[in-house]
């Protein structure tokens, strides 16, 4: 495994006549590698010829008083997991790799951004679509796998690379969790033992929300009901509850074929978010 950190050394590396027809699979993180991110790999290895990983902590999409300075780091230990689960290049630039002077370009979502993690996340996704854009520009990939864990996330960028014709494919990867139901995140390391002992509550109340939902419960109920399970149950302080269709991030309508029950909870040090999708309508039946 090769492990990049500058610009220019990638590009060389991924040129389209050294890489000739061998796919590119990419799966873009910020560290801390866990069985979360290692299952993008196993797809990104299952599918492509080349994968490559980048690791970067992307200051854009932090907040003023955000984590982005305690944010859990360990490139040594990133690079053994990565070279572990098959990657074969390793990109991971320094700040001002990515960012060599203060960028007067901005990019802004559209309206899924205005919701869940974008409601009280300011500028996030900017960050997140610059960082990405800059991202699928040097490593040119042909696939690009993003994990369901960050649900919103992974919307935001399919509908920019419909937008914006980008040539990669977006591949959606389901969220891995601990046996206790907890997803997997970089940010579990920051919970103390008796926040640990209560994150899984949010999966629970999610599974408990999508099962009343399939009986035919009305949506607000079921947002009620999985908050008041979570506030009842863990120290954490919900910042939202929230269904809406999904990909599109907007209010439930007759034909919104599936569903996002979403949830964002702030605990002492690590805001904790989760996610089920909800299959509204049945699948048609086969014509034969
Ligand atoms: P991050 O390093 O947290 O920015 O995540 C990098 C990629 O890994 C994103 O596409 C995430 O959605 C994905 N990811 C993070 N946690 C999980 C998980 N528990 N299961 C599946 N994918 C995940």
């Amino acid at each position: 495994m090769k492990i990049v950190n500058s610009i220019e050394q990638l590009r060389k590396l991924l040129n389209r006549q050294v890489r000739q027809r061998q796919t590119v699979g990419f799966v873009p993180t910020m560290g801390f590698l866990h069985e979360g991110h290692l299952a993008l790999v196993k797809k990104a290895r299952e599918e492509n010829e080349i994968v490559v990983m980048s690791i970067f902590v992307n200051p854009t999409q932090f907040g003023p008083g955000e984590d982005y300075a305690t944010y859990p780091r360990n490139e040594q230990r990133d690079a053994a997991l990565a070279a572990e689960a098959g990657v074969d290049i390793v990109f991971m630039p320094d700040k001002d790799e990515m960012y060599p002077r203060v960028g007067d370009i901005q990019i802004f979502p559209g309206k899924q951004a205005e919701v869940l993690c974008g409601a009280s996340r300011s500028g996030h996704f900017d960050g997140v679509l610059k960082v990405i854009l800059k991202l699928f520009n040097i490593v040119d990939p042909d696939r690009s796998y993003f994990g369901m864990k960050d649900a919103q996330q992974l919307a935001i960028i399919e509908t920019f690379v419909e937008d914006f014709n980008f040539r990669t494919t977006i591949e959606r990867v389901p969220t891995v969790r601990e046996k206790d139901g907890l997803a997997k995140s970089s940010r579990n390391v920051r919970l103390s033992p008796k926040e640990r002992s209560e994150a899984p509550v949010l999966y629970e109340a999610l599974q408990l929300g999508k099962k009343q939902l399939e009986q035919g419960k009305e949506a607000s109920v079921v947002e009620h009901e999985v908050a008041q399970l979570i506030e009842n149950k863990t120290s954490g302080a919900i910042d939202y509850v929230a269904l809406l269709a999904y990909p599109s991030l907007q209010p439930l309508t007759a034909d919104s074929e599936e569903a996002i029950l979403a949830c964002a909870v702030n605990f002492e040090k690590a805001r904790l978010i989760d996610n089920v999708i909800v299959k509204l309508k049945d699948e048609l039946p086969c014509s034969e």
